[in-house]
């Protein structure tokens, strides 16, 4: 513990010298060849303050003095599900890297002004109460059940860190990589885990983060780990990048599992004994893609499952759009939420395939949703769940 403390948490000292550098162009809204808008927010409002370029002068005036904080401009600056599209096709070198960040620092602001929403406040409530943890308001699992469940040591070199969504919404996610990561024989163990933060930091509610994230890293420490994994998009982004900024000593590796799956595949290790005859496309959730750069390593793993064919939607990798959950939007607007991951659905709907896999419980939800509340009828699958129902040998 206890490395130099980087937090930017002050939108005017942070970032007023550089919000304005933005030129309003605009071509933050759409995908790489301009065909369709790919910014949510501006896709669903249509006005240009709901676009990153309209953001980022609001945040000019608000830190300028010249636009006062209240519910309307909070509701511009809560209105953006963090995808990243902006970061991908703004123009402006470095300052595009940004762009996201001036918005959560915007989103703190916010909060400490008093006009973080309703709706988002309670993701934070959630976290602190001491009896839960996580943001789904469910009673702390400690893990210690799953631990004697799966015959668990104390002491491992992994950790599997579950997150909240697997752990309280898709059971059967964390199942699967429980038996994959036994079958692996990884020497790994878990945790009384609690929430990686990734929902606060998105909403701005960052005031008890650092706490979160030393106690986790203090448990994982008490295990002897060095290396923690996870199935979870939102947990692996929070924990590599996100948690460095609150304690950069840490030394300890962070992997998604598809990047264990990937790596024995590579080596010849693990091996496929049944098929999986159906068209599939991937959903590249925004904080494993766009975020963190993982583009390959999910479509390598599907392509080398037998039977699969794999067929692309219009729009992937850094041209995803996404799955609406992320950035506190589908507890903020949870019915512009769906009707996001609708439009991810018809477009799926386009390649003929007939099953969705993602990599993070939190994309499977979102897309769960809307495929129940629009009867789609696709099957919605992480990619660990697939492995999970193929036969499989890992030598
Ligand atoms: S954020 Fe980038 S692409 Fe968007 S309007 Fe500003 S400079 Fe242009
Ligand atoms: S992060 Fe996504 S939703 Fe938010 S402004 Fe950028 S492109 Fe739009």
């Amino acid at each position: 513990m206890g490395g130099e403390i980087i937090i930017s948490a002050n939108l005017e000292k942070d970032w007023k010298d550089i919000v304005h550098r933005c030129f309003r162009c605009g071509y933050c809204k759409f995908t790489a060849d301009y065909s369709d808008f790919n910014c949510p927010s501006y896709k669903k409002y249509r006005f240009e303050t709901f676009s990153t370029g309209g953001r980022m002068w609001t945040i000019y005036g608000l830190i300028s003095g010249e636009i006062p904080w209240n519910d309307q401009v909070a509701n511009v600056i809560y209105a953006c599900s963090t995808c990243g599209n902006c970061m991908e096709h703004c123009k402006f070198d470095k300052f595009k890297d940004f762009l996201v960040d001036f918005i959560e620092a915007a989103r703190e602001e916010a909060y400490n002004q008093g006009y973080c929403p309703n709706k988002q406040k309670a993701l934070l409530e959630r976290i602190e109460n001491l009896e839960m943890y996580n943001p789904y308001g469910e009673k702390n699992s400690e893990n210690d059940a799953l631990k004697k469940e799966y015959d668990l040591p104390d002491e491992a070199e992994w950790v599997y860190f579950i997150g909240c969504t697997s752990n309280y919404r898709q059971k059967e996610l964390r199942d699967a990589t429980l038996r994959f990561l036994k079958k692996a024989n990884i020497n790994f163990t878990l945790i009384d885990e609690h929430c990686c933060c990734s929902p606060i930091l998105r909403t701005g509610q960052t005031k008890n983060v650092k706490e979160f994230v030393n106690y986790n890293l203090m448990k994982i420490r008490e295990t002897g780990a060095s290396k923690v994994i996870t199935s979870c998009a939102g947990c692996y982004r929070t924990m590599k990048s996100d948690w460095t900024k609150y304690d950069n000593s840490t030394d300890i590796e962070i992997l998604h599992t598809i990047e264990l799956i990937d790596g024995l595949i590579k080596e010849g290790k693990l091996n496929f004994k049944s098929e999986l005859n159906q068209k599939v496309t991937y959903h590249d959730p925004c904080h494993l893609g766009r975020h963190m750069k993982i583009y390959e390593v999910p479509r390598n793993i599907l392509k080398n499952i037998p039977g699969i064919d794999l067929v692309e939607m219009e729009r992937n990798r850094g041209n995803s759009w996404c799955c609406g959950a992320g950035g506190g939007v589908k507890i903020g607007y949870p019915e512009w939420s769906l009707e996001i991951s609708k439009e991810r659905l018809e477009e799926a709907k386009n390649t003929n395939a007939s099953l969705i896999a993602s990599a993070c419980p939190f994309c499977r939800t979102n897309l769960n949703d809307a495929n129940r509340e629009f009867e789609m009828n696709f099957e919605i699958l992480d990619i660990i769940e697939i492995i999970d129902n193929l036969d499989y040998e890992i030598n």
